[in-house]
């Protein structure tokens, strides 16, 4: 049987991209629709225009700092317009780019809505019908909303980007990745800040001392968060909204954001007509080579709801790749995996936490958390944390959770580390860099508890 295409993407984001690129080089006939920009969530509504917002909301605090070492500078206001106006022009620069990759080699694309007609075949949004060898699924995810009475006056992140001017005073709700960071960037912008999380403490999932601390400082940066708290029910009062919170408080808010989750975009995909298996929240089932229960239907990144990360979906595309172009079956790895969370302070974190691995076999914790050099010398009394979970059997790291400014660099080069599988002696062998804040993960000489 022939097909138009030996490979056919659909989604035009971080995973669907690479795997169409590498496909289409290793000499592939490829083809690949998206319905919306080009780049996906991580460099349109995510990733990327969240890090530039994490950058302008931090210079509000670098100028008091640069104010303390004896700079005469004043803060002037920021214009959100300009930012705006550069950030819009950035994005279409990086779905450019992305554009190009495609065009550059070869890929063929459509810019228009795809689903599936059966096992091999794709129909476009205007009718067009074209077969396939192989159907990549890559169509990522959307925010949620709760289902909160009146949240339908509510907005997600994926507004945040598009607000004509900063409001003066926000809700977010939830206590993931996105509520936390955002929190962060729209206090930094002079945003008067509640953040409702229904929970003990945000960030659930990671390291309880990291969170903890990434909360404590998120609360003296001026973060008016309430934990154990949600939105009750929610109405619009002129151009304000107001808010019955679950714990009696009634307040009114410029906006609110909704950051209480991700959904695999899978709806209306002709999917389960064919015959793939769709798990309860949604996502595409796939086995460990990101192959459907239709053998010649593939799905990588956000769609599958594995672990949400771009690099995790490029991973994914790649094995993808390399299994069905190159015979040579290959599982994406998602064992220990770093990552950064863009809160202020930021957390990077590779492996167990310390409740994980103590469920696991007997460890030892050696933690320390310190006002570094930069910050106290311009009086702040925010403080870091650098910690290490070590396996008391094997002495091998078990996780590494670092709370401080620069943390998800930090952690990006611990993560070889902990990868190649270091002990605590093979950290302990090496030099420290002085005076730096990550000289500590390899001079803590006892163990700060066992467990
Ligand atoms: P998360 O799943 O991380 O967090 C959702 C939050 O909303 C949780 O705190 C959850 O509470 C809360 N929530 C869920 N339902 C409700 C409800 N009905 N009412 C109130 N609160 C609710 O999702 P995010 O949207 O923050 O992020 C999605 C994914 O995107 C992340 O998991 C991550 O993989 C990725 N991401 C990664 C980033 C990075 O690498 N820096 C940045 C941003 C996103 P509870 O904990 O109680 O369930």
């Amino acid at each position: 049987m022939t097909f138009d295409y030996d490979l056919f993407v659909i989604g035009g984001g971080s995973g669907g991209v690479r795997a169409a690129r590498v496909a289409a080089q290793g000499g592939a006939k490829v083809a690949l629709a998206e319905e919306d920009r080009y780049g996906g969530t991580c460099v349109i509504r995510g990733c990327v225009p969240k890090k530039l917002m994490v950058f302008a909301s931090e210079y509000s605090g670098m100028v008091e700092d640069a104010q303390a070492y004896g700079w005469d500078i004043q803060p002037s206001a920021f214009d959100w317009g300009a930012f705006r106006g550069k950030l819009d022009a950035e994005l279409d620069r990086l779905e450019n780019v992305y554009r190009g990759i495609l065009k550059n080699n070869g890929v063929e694309t459509f810019d228009q809505r795809a689903k599936l007609a059966d096992a091999h075949t794709v129909e476009l949004a205007d009718g067009t019908r074209m077969t396939a060898k192989h159907i990549l699924l890559a169509m990522g995810g959307r925010p949620v909303m709760p289902g909160i009475p009146g949240d339908e006056h509510g907005i997600t992140s994926n507004d945040i980007f598009h607000l004509e001017k900063l409001p003066e005073s926000i809700l977010i709700v939830g206590g993931g990745y996105i509520a936390s960071e955002f929190a962060g960037i729209l206090n930094g912008l002079g945003v008067k800040v509640t953040q409702y999380y229904r929970g003990a403490q945000i960030l659930r999932g990671f390291d309880d001392e990291a969170r903890g601390l990434v909360s404590e400082e998120m609360c003296q940066r001026g973060i008016d968060l309430h934990l154990g708290t949600n939105v009750l029910e929610m109405r619009k009062e002129g151009d304000k909204i107001w808010v019955k919170a679950t714990n009696g408080d009634e307040r009114v808010f410029d906006h609110v954001m909704f950051a209480t989750g991700r959904a695999p975009n899978t709806e209306n995909m002709g999917l389960e007509e064919i015959g793939v298996e769709i798990g309860r929240k949604g996502e595409v089932i796939v086995d460990d080579y990101s192959q459907t229960a239709v053998p010649s239907v593939y799905a990588v990144g956000d769609v599958t709801d594995r672990v949400n990360l771009t690099p995790v979906a490029i991973r994914e595309g790649m094995a993808f790749v390399e299994t069905v172009f190159n015979g040579n079956p290959t599982k994406p790895d998602h064992e220990l995996i770093p990552t950064a969370i863009f809160t202020q302070p930021e957390m990077g974190t590779v492996g167990l936490s310390e409740e994980d691995a103590r469920e696991q076999e007997p460890i030892e914790i050696y933690a320390t958390s310190f006002k570094p050099m930069q910050q106290s010398f311009a009086g702040r009394s925010e403080r870091v944390l650098m910690k290490l979970v070590v396996s008391q059997k094997t002495r091998k790291v078990l996780g590494c959770h670092i709370v401080a400014p620069g943390a998800g660099e930090m952690i990006q080069l611990a993560g070889i580390a902990v990868k190649m599988g270091a002990t605590k002696e093979d950290f302990d062998r090496t030099v420290a860099v002085h005076p730096t804040m990550s000289e500590e993960i390899v001079t803590m000489k006892t163990p700060t508890r066992t467990a």
